[in-house]
């Protein structure tokens, strides 16, 4: 059996066979690989590697540190197919998918963010005193430190690079732990790493689970000069608590319970079209996901019968068939939660549109964790299927008469990630769109990114924003240089 390995030091790490778990393929149930668990001696060699690395990376000029990356993006490239195939046995996701999403962005995350840390600027102010007389004050930017990197496993190797591509080329050291679930692609962008230059120390992996595990003696562990970390809400608590001991920053990038609102002058085609990716994208385990569709009562059947069209017509299948376009849930414990609310929905009395249930697929896939794509209608929000994220191939759908309902409803949340606004009304998309309470809101499309705009949530989604000079400004400390002239 394949060993999944923590990187300590600029070194693969012989694993300890007792302290091995499983690594699943969702899509069949089977082992592909065994994963070392770090002990928490393990992440302490992982730090100190990192703290060992710091001066020298903090100190390499900008153009050398963005040069690294640029190579191993290009060596990324070279190696495209193997990283697609490394997230699809991970994560059961089309490999059509992994292709154009995941290992694309993960090529467009190391390239963008070599870019904006090659061009960032100073912020600099001419001060005039009174009386006469000026002073010069400018902000130098110096790395954050040691890094940790917390990810989750819907989306891996985008997610990482999102975080490693900014923080190494701001000249700071990182300690990567990557899901339980998907350890691969990290494992690999190790190597690529070290190929393109990376000095030995500056990137590390380690393996396991969070609290008790790998995560939490990484999020705790004193030689952490900042967390940056993307997962729930409720392992986000934690992680601060576990920062705030020495009042160290944190980036947080949690959960979801995204909204649509549909009026009835949208696009019905273009929006039912939009809805249908918004909802069922990655199996809807994406954070950006929608899982509430707010829609104008008097399209509200048409959008309904678009919807469920088009969720019976995605197909379930093997990852590596070209014309799949729905994989598994990541886990038979997460099809668990995901069923556990479509049960909530019939007992709080859904009408369920379509799906509902787990499909039979034949052969090895019915050892997967598959669920079916659902939408549901008759909840309202007070239903806990509509107020918790569920993270699943679901969405309630809901009718609003006004302008004003669909945004009181829409901003009836805990969490505050995304929106997406259907219209063809100019203003009311504008109106609407800066009236949602989230961190991103799109009007007419949804998933579309400029890796340059800030991203993040408020609410239980988020802290902070990363993304283009936000990115900067959290991977960075800033020290104000004041001199009398
Ligand atoms: P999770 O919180 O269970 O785990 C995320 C990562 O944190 C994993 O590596 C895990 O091992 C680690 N972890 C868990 N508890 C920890 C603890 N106490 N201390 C330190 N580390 C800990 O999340 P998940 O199930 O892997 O991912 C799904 C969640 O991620 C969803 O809630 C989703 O909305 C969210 N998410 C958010 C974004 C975003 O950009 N806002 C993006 C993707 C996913």
């Amino acid at each position: 059996m394949m060993w999944i390995r923590n990187f300590v030091g600029g070194e693969f790490v012989d694993p300890d066979e007792n302290a091995g778990f499983d690594d699943v393929n969702p899509a069949t149930g089977q082992v592909h690989a065994r994963i070392h668990e770090a002990s928490p001696e393990l992440v302490d060699r992982a730090v100190i590697a990192a703290r060992r690395a710091l001066p020298a990376w903090a100190r390499t000029p900008v153009p050398e540190r963005v040069a690294v990356l640029r190579r191993a993006a290009d060596l990324l490239a070279e190696r495209f197919d193997e990283f697609a195939a490394a997230e699809v046995a991970d994560t059961g996701k089309p490999v059509t998918q992994a292709r154009e999403l995941d290992v694309a962005r993960a090529l467009s995350n190391l390239r963008t963010f070599a870019d904006v840390v090659a061009t960032a600027g100073l912020e600099s102010f001419l001060t005039d005193l009174p009386g006469g007389g000026q002073a010069l004050n400018y902000a130098v930017r110096k790395p954050l430190g040691v890094v940790a990197v917390i990810v989750p496993w819907n989306l891996p190797l985008l997610l990482l690079t999102w975080k490693v591509a900014p923080a190494l080329a701001c000249g700071n050291t990182v300690v990567v732990k990557p899901s339980e679930e998907t350890p691969a692609t990290a494992t690999l962008l190790a190597e690529v790493l070290a190929e393109a230059g990376l000095p030995s120390g500056a990137y590390n992996v380690v393996h396991g689970f969070g609290a008790g595990s790998a995560g939490g003696h990484l999020s705790g562990h004193p030689g952490v000069d900042g967390v940056t970390f993307t997962g729930s809400s409720e392992a986000g608590i934690h992680v601060m608590r576990s920062a705030a001991a020495r009042v160290r920053p944190v980036s947080f990038e949690l959960g979801g319970k995204n909204a649509a609102i549909v009026f009835d002058d949208a696009d019905l085609a273009a929006t039912v079209d939009g809805l249908t990716r918004s909802v069922f994208a990655n199996t809807g385990q994406v954070c950006l996901c929608t899982e509430r569709v707010y829609v104008q009562r008097s399209v509200f059947a048409d959008v309904a019968d678009g919807l469920v069209e088009r969720a019976r017509a995605l197909r379930m299948g093997s990852p590596l068939d070209e014309t799949t376009t729905t994989g598994p849930l990541i886990s038979r414990t997460h099809r668990d939660k995901v069923l556990h609310y479509f049960e909530l929905a019939r007992r709080a009395g859904a009408e369920v549109l379509t799906g509902g249930g787990v499909p039979t697929l034949g052969g090895d896939l019915d050892s997967g964790s598959w669920a079916e794509p659902t939408l549901w209608t008759g909840l309202t929000n007070v239903d806990a299927p509509v107020r918790e994220e569920i993270f699943g191939p679901v969405a309630a759908l809901i009718p609003f008469d006004t302008e004003d309902e669909a945004v009181a409803l829409a901003n009836d949340t805990d969490y505050g990630l995304a929106a997406s606004v259907w219209t063809t009304d100019l203003r009311r998309g504008h109106r609407v769109a800066q009236a949602m309470n989230v961190g991103i809101s799109w009007v007419n499309t949804w998933f579309l990114r400029d890796l340059r705009s800030p991203f993040g949530g408020v609410g239980l989604s988020g802290l902070g924003r990363e993304g283009g000079a936000s990115s900067l400004h959290f991977y960075t400390e800033p020290t104000n240089v004041c001199v009398r002239l």
